[in-house]
């Protein structure tokens, strides 16, 4: 039905279609290191684009408020089913459109409006989603923000301070932008010193977590939130989890938290779950537990580590020195270079990486100071520690050849250009996307690859 539809859209659509066709090609010969990225199977994106997603039934299975939900109801329960399996949750919600809804639900459901939360401050890599001003997380609730130490680590003991000052009902730990390990039970343990809910929002790290090599905030948190599509190789959404606490009271003392997060998402703040996305989480769940993820996952950590090691011997400014998991933070200020500029003169050359805050930086958000590595999809796509190396100085090259005009502007020598995009092809051509040989598929169907 699929293949049907993509030679439909061919005929019928040709100028769209190339277009999409346009953007595989695009996504096979870059070398992208957005750390918020993964790469789906095509079987994952088959499911996102499947006839499911003509369904219209709000509520849950077993309890629609329309009828012709037989086979969604099946196909969520089976969701849920595999999110529990995976993260060794006892309670999952898949409907959230995205991790912010999934916050905003949590959120919405644990405080009153005003109510005080406690959580990591953007400009030290926490999410909009976590209190920051710009958020609606910012403007309904009252929001506390913790920082990081002079090493650039999580500062622990100022979030006990601020909690105990503050008395949030919620913590949040989790970031967008920290290469190190999170403590979730140091968290549990400053939440338990307040009487405060931790929520953990492992948005970056879901696919490490999955598979062991972050530790797992699921019996630790009370709530767990994460995107789908990061590391879980999963489609555009979000997932709510919950372990132990599942049964714990909610701050009404009536409701569990599993009651209070099933009505925090609908219909407290959506409306119609995605059933084709959540079709495709479901794929995307069952794929997470197999061998290839967890191979996957380790090479992750690996090349992130040899990425890190290879920057920083060549002088480049690793934020804390190295990473734990899937990303490097480069700190620009050194080279009188914005974030923007390098992030332009590496896509320039084949190379994606995104420009990022760092803390104590002076520039605004579209401009930024440092730049923002990832692993996970030159991990999928099979590289390893001599990759790394190699990617390292293909960077490297750019950053230097790179002269900044202005913090928007720059001129980067054409031979240099052009060397780094030959070596980009060459390696993007040795390492393909992972299933996605487009000698194994008929040309029609290439698009939803
Ligand atoms: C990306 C991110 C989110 C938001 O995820 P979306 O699915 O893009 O809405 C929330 N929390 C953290 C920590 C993130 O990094």
């Amino acid at each position: 039905m699929l293949d049907h539809g993509s030679a439909l859209l061919s005929r019928t659509d040709p100028v769209l279609a190339e277009l999409l066709d346009d953007e595989v090609a695009r996504q096979r010969t870059t070398l992208a290191m957005v750390a918020s990225a993964s790469v789906a199977h095509p079987s994952v994106l088959a499911a996102a684009g499947s006839a499911l997603s003509n369904v219209t039934a709000e509520g849950y299975p077993g309890a629609r408020y329309h009828p012709g939900a037989v086979w969604f109801d099946e196909i969520e329960r089976l969701a849920v089913e595999r999110a529990k399996s995976a993260f060794g949750a006892r309670y999952a919600n898949v409907q959230p459109h995205s991790c912010s809804s999934a916050n905003i639900s949590v959120l919405t459901s644990l405080l009153a409006p005003g109510g005080v939360l406690l959580g990591l401050d953007l400009d030290s890599g926490g999410h909009l989603t976590h209190g920051s001003a710009a958020s609606m997380t910012g403007h309904h609730f009252t929001a506390v923000h913790y920082g990081l130490d002079e090493a650039g680590l999580i500062d622990y003991d100022a979030a006990a301070e601020l909690a105990r000052a503050h008395r949030p009902t919620v913590i949040i730990a989790g970031a967008s932008a920290y290469p190190r390990t999170i403590d979730f039970q140091r968290f549990r343990a400053i939440a338990d010193s307040v009487g405060a809910y931790l929520v953990a929002d492992i948005s970056h790290i879901a696919g490490l977590v999955v598979t062991g090599e972050h530790p797992s905030p699921i019996d630790l948190a009370h709530i767990t939130t994460t995107s789908t599509y990061k590391q879980l190789g999963g489609p555009r959404g979000g997932l709510i989890l919950m372990g132990r606490e599942h049964d714990t009271p909610g701050p009404d003392g009536r409701s569990t938290l599993a009651q209070l997060m099933q009505r925090g998402v609908f219909p407290r703040s959506q409306g119609t779950p995605d059933p084709a996305a959540i079709a495709a989480k479901a794929r995307a769940l069952g794929l997470v537990v197999q061998p290839e993820f967890k191979q996957a996952a380790r090479r992750i950590v690996d090349n992130a580590q040899a990425l890190a090691a290879a920057l920083s011997a060549a002088g480049h400014q690793v934020l804390t020195d190295g990473t734990d998991n899937h990303m490097v933070l480069l700190d620009l200020l050194g080279r009188g270079m914005s974030g923007v500029v390098a992030e332009r003169a590496l896509e320039e050359c084949g190379i994606l990486a995104n420009r990022n805050r760092i803390p104590g930086d002076t520039r605004p958000p579209l401009v930024t100071s440092g730049l923002r590595l990832g692993t996970n999809i030159l991990a999928q796509r099979g590289m390893g520690a001599s990759e790394m190396a190699h990617c390292a100085r293909l960077l490297d090259k750019v950053l230097t050849a790179t002269s900044p005009v202005s913090d928007t502007r720059y001129r980067l020598p054409r031979e240099v250009r052009d060397q780094v995009r030959a070596a980009v092809a060459q390696l993007c051509a040795a390492f393909p996307l992972p299933c996605h040989d487009p000698s194994a598929v008929p040309a029609e169907t290439r698009r939803v690859l």
